[in-house]
C-alpha cells in the first residue's frame, strides 16, 4: 500500500463512530430540531461522502472533530429542510406571471385564508337554518352583484370551467367555435383537446382571420349543443380580419333555441379604462351582450386566487353543477376563503385602485417605479462590481397572462451590461444565476445582451428587503 493509502486509512480511523457521534453535545441539539431518524439518516451520508473524499485525496479528512460533523450534517439537514415554494422578487416586467403564481392576494383576502387554515367554517353549513349548505353559495351572491347574472358556480381555474361547461351541456354533440378562436393559452390548454376531452365534437366555422354570421348558420343542425366564443388572450389577429360581435351571434343563438358560451380568460369586473388600462369587455358587459354562459379566472385581472368562475342562466348552471365533474373540479375552503374579501372589494370601485393588489400593481405611475432605480442604483451597483454597468432605464411592463398581450404598460427600472461592451451573455447568465440564488430569489429578465429588473412589482416596503440581501450576492 503506498503512502498516501495509509494517511487515507488513518483518517478513516480517527472518524468517530456513528453511535458516538449521536449521542455527543452538539448531535443532540440537531436531534432536538430534526429528529433523531433524519438526523442519523443525514449523518450517514456525511460520513459517506467524508469516505470518499478521503480515498479520492487522501489530505482531505483533515477534520474528525464532533463539531465538523455536526456542521455538515447540520447544512445538510437545513437544506432538506427549507420549502421548496418560496417568496421571491418579480422583476420580470409581467405582473400577472403564471410561473410565479400570478395575482398577489389583499391583506383582506390573506387574512381570511389565515383564519380558515386553523379553524372550522361554515364551507358547506347554513348558519341561519343549521342545514347543510352549499359551497358556492358563499360567492353567488357577490358574483350575481358583480355581474347581474342569474346563477354562478366556482371550480378550480379556468381551463376546469371550460372543459365542466363542455361536459354538461354538450356531450356527445357539436360545440360551433370560430377557427380564429381556436387558441392554446400555454401550459398546454387548447380549446379542440378541452373540446375531445369533454366528450364534445367541435365544428370548426370560418378561416382563421375571418368568420361571418353565415358560417355559423351553414355549420348549425341537429347535433349542435352549443355555440362558443373564445378569447383569443396571448394571440392578436390583425389586418383583415372579421369576427361575428356576440350580440349578433347571440342573437342568432336564441333564434336557433342554442346557448352561447363565452371562454372570456382574463374575465375583468371593472371597465379597466376607467383606471387608464387598455379596455376590455367586462364579464357584466359579456353578459348584456347575451352570452347564456361566462367563464373567466380568478387569479388573472380580477385579482384574486386560482379559480375559475362561471356566470350565467340559472339553468344552465343548475345542470353544469349536477355533473359529476363539478364535484372533482371543486374547489377547497382556502380558495373560497380567499375569493370572497377580494371580490367584496369590487363592490366600492373607488377603492380598488389602493386596494386591490393586482390593479395597484398595474396601475403604479411610471415616476414611482423610476424613483425606486434611482434609490436602488448605487446598492445594486456596489453588489454587482465592474463587470458590470449599471442603468436606470424605462421599460415596458405586461400584464401578464394573456391579458391583453398587445398592450404594454411604461415602466422603469435597472438594465445591467458587460462593462467591457462585448456581446457574450455568460457574463449576464452568472448575473442572472447570482440573483436567483440569493435567500428571496430576484428574477429578472435578459434581453438586448442586458438584464433587466423591471422594479413595477417591486412595492415600496419590500424595497428594504431587495438591497439588504443584495450583500450576500456571489457572483
Ligand atoms: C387563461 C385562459 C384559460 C385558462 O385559465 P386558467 O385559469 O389558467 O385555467 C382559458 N381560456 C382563456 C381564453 C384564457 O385566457
Amino acid at each position: 500500500m503506498s503512502e498516501d493509502g495509509g494517511k487515507t486509512l488513518d483518517g478513516l480511523a480517527r472518524i468517530p463512530s456513528v453511535e458516538r457521534l449521536m449521542s455527543s453535545a452538539p448531535f443532540e441539539s440537531l436531534i432536538a430540531v430534526h429528529g433523531r431518524i433524519q438526523t442519523i439518516a443525514t449523518l450517514r451520508r456525511v460520513l459517506d461522502q467524508c469516505r470518499e473524499a478521503a480515498q479520492s485525496t487522501p489530505t482531505s479528512l483533515a477534520q474528525t472533530s464532533y463539531e465538523f460533523f455536526a456542521a455538515q450534517t447540520s447544512a445538510l439537514l437545513d437544506a432538506d429542510a427549507r420549502l421548496r415554494l418560496r417568496p421571491v422578487f418579480n422583476l420580470t416586467g409581467t405582473v400577472l406571471h403564471t410561473n410565479l403564481g400570478r395575482a398577489l392576494l389583499p391583506d383582506s383576502a390573506v387574512q381570511a385564508v389565515v383564519d380558515a387554515l386553523s379553524r372550522p367554517v361554515n364551507l358547506e353549513f347554513d348558519l341561519d337554518t343549521g342545514a347543510r349548505g352549499d359551497r358556492d353559495d358563499l360567492v353567488v351572491p357577490v358574483l350575481r352583484e358583480l355581474t347581474g347574472a342569474q346563477a354562478a358556480t366556482v371550480v378550480n381555474n379556468n381551463a376546469a370551467a371550460v372543459l365542466l361547461m363542455l361536459a354538461a351541456l354538450a356531450p356527445g354533440k357539436e360545440v360551433v367555435v370560430s377557427r380564429g378562436e381556436l387558441v392554446e393559452i400555454g401550459g398546454a390548454f387548447r380549446i379542440p383537446d378541452i373540446m375531445s376531452r369533454a366528450g364534445a365534437r367541435l365544428r370548426e366555422v370560418g378561416t382563421t382571420n375571418r368568420t361571418h354570421l353565415r358560417d355559423y348558420a351553414e355549420a348549425i343542425g341537429p347535433r349542435t349543443a352549443l355555440l362558443m366564443k373564445v378569447h383569443a388572450s396571448n394571440y392578436a389577429i390583425e389586418g383583415f380580419t372579421h369576427e361575428v360581435e356576440l350580440g349578433a351571434l347571440a342573437r342568432f343563438g336564441r333564434e336557433h333555441s342554442l346557448p352561447v358560451a363565452v371562454d372570456l380568460g382574463s374575465g375583468s369586473l371593472v371597465d379597466l379604462a376607467h383606471y387608464g388600462l387598455p379596455k376590455e369587455a367586462t364579464v357584466r358587459q359579456t353578459l348584456e351582450a347575451g352570452a347564456d354562459l361566462v367563464a373567466f379566472s380568478a387569479d388573472k385581472l380580477l385579482g384574486g386566487p386560482q379559480a375559475g368562475l362561471i356566470v350565467g342562466r340559472k339553468d344552465l348552471i343548475a345542470k353544469i353543477k349536477k355533473h359529476p365533474l363539478k364535484r372533482a373540479l371543486r374547489v377547497g375552503k382556502l380558495t373560497l376563503a380567499a375569493l370572497e374579501p377580494v371580490l367584496q372589494l369590487y363592490r366600492a370601485p373607488e377603492f380598488l385602485r389602493e386596494r386591490l393588489t393586482t390593479l395597484r400593481l398595474l396601475t403604479r405611475p411610471t415616476t414611482e417605479m423610476q424613483a425606486a432605480a434611482e434609490r436602488l442604483l448605487p446598492v445594486f451597483e456596489r453588489a454587482i462590481g465592474p463587470t458590470y454597468t449599471v442603468r436606470v432605464e424605462p421599460m415596458l411592463s405586461q400584464i401578464g397572462s394573456g391579458a391583453l398581450p398587445v398592450d404594454l404598460l411604461p415602466s422603469a427600472g435597472l438594465v445591467a451590461r458587460r462593462a467591457d461592451g462585448k456581446a457574450g451573455e455568460r457574463v449576464l447568465l452568472r448575473l442572472e444565476d447570482a440573483l436567483r440564488a440569493l435567500p428571496r430569489p430576484v428574477i429578472g429578465r435578459i434581453a438586448d445582451h442586458a438584464l433587466r429588473l423591471d422594479l413595477r412589482c417591486l412595492e415600496t416596503a419590500d424595497e428594504a428587503v431587495f438591497a439588504a440581501q443584495l450583500a450576500s450576492l456571489r457572483l
